[in-house]
């Protein structure tokens, strides 16, 4: 078990900082009206390809050694994490495999692969892309980057932590997206080293929150996979896990579980009050202060951390319909 420590998240701002987008946070009137507290929101959503895994990524691949580089970056990423790795490769100029499935819909492979990298379709599930991924690394010495659990990973997204702070000196509460623990972890670590006192809370969604089990059974377990509207904070955690499940147990103060009801609360919202268009698990933050969770005693951020939404999925929200994507993948 190992944890990233302030100094590696300090390292890595150095590291990415002319490579990344330095976001900006946006008080929002309509929420500090609601939770008695100025509220601040990051608008990670902006950042370049879309989300902050842009932060993590560009740390690991800044890493790789002359020999690494020259042997390429690799992934089964098919989300945010997906794209961070093929921008973040191609700008260093390191070529990137992102293995997936035949399943994968036909606009996300797209996405990726107009980020520069080289899509290989293996087998008809995420373990036969994760299966090639692996023998990649084994025969051809391709570097995998994981999406969440690897320090370098960390301490990137914890680059958002040290801004955060900068634009809110006095922050009380952060809201953090709970998936994998990657942003959550990097984000508490550079928080509470710099203020001890902030509380930083976890929001993830009710359905398959893996991280929520995991807490509860006091060891990484899986959960069910299900559609949902926060479709970035699915997946599980990896049983295996070496870093994000000790360092959210030991850092994160409370965790908050949201009804889809109330993540399409949150993207309407982000449209009507916040005129930002944000995916479903971007906005939880917003969803949790607009649902009640939460009661500040003090100044709020929470990050809109990804913009990557089906857009007529959006337009069906921001229009007042009820969409459940349990029923419609049936
Ligand atoms: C990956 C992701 C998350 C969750 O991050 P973890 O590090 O897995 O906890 C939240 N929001 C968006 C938009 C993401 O892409």
């Amino acid at each position: 078990m190992s944890q990233v420590s302030i100094e590696d998240i300090e390292a890595a701002r150095h590291r990415i900082e002319r490579h990344i987008r330095r976001t900006p946070c946006e008080p929002s009137a309509s929420l500090r009206g609601l939770a008695g507290q100025p509220v601040h929101l990051k608008f990670e959503h902006h950042q370049f390809t879309g989300s902050f895994k842009m932060r993590g990524a560009t740390n690991a691949v800044e890493q790789l050694s002359q020999a690494e580089r020259a042997r390429g970056v690799i992934g089964a990423s098919t989300g945010n994490h997906g794209r961070a790795l093929a921008f973040a490769a191609r700008r260093a100029g390191v070529h990137c495999v992102i293995c997936m499935s035949a399943l994968v819909p036909k606009n996300k492979v797209e996405a990726i692969a107009a980020e520069g990298a080289e899509i290989r379709i293996v087998g008809r599930s995420q373990d036969d892309a994760q299966e090639e991924v692996d023998r990649l690394v084994k025969e051809e010495g391709m570097v995998m980057v994981p999406p969440f659990d690897d320090a370098r990973v960390i301490a990137g997204q914890g680059t958002l932590g040290l801004e955060l702070l900068e634009d809110v000196p006095d922050l009380a509460v952060a809201l953090v997206q709970l998936s994998g623990g990657g942003l959550i972890s990097g984000v508490a670590a550079a928080l509470k080293a710099r203020k001890p006192d902030i509380r930083v809370v976890g929001i993830t969604m009710a359905r398959g929150a893996a991280m929520h089990a995991s807490l509860a059974a006091g060891k990484p377990v899986s959960v069910e996979e299900l559609p949902t509207l926060a479709d970035s904070l699915g997946g599980g955690i990896g049983l295996g896990n070496r870093h994000t499940f000790s360092m959210v147990r030991d850092l994160v103060d409370d965790v908050v579980l949201l009804s889809e009801e109330e993540i399409a609360d949150g993207v309407r919202h982000a449209y009507w009050r916040e005129r930002q268009v944000v995916e479903g698990g971007g906005v939880v933050g917003i969803s949790a202060l607009l649902h009640g969770y939460i009661r500040p005693e003090g100044p709020v951020a929470a990050i809109l951390t990804g913009a990557s939404i089906d857009m007529n999925v959006h337009h069906r929200l921001i229009s007042g319909e009820n969409v459940d994507l349990m029923q419609e993948a049936f």
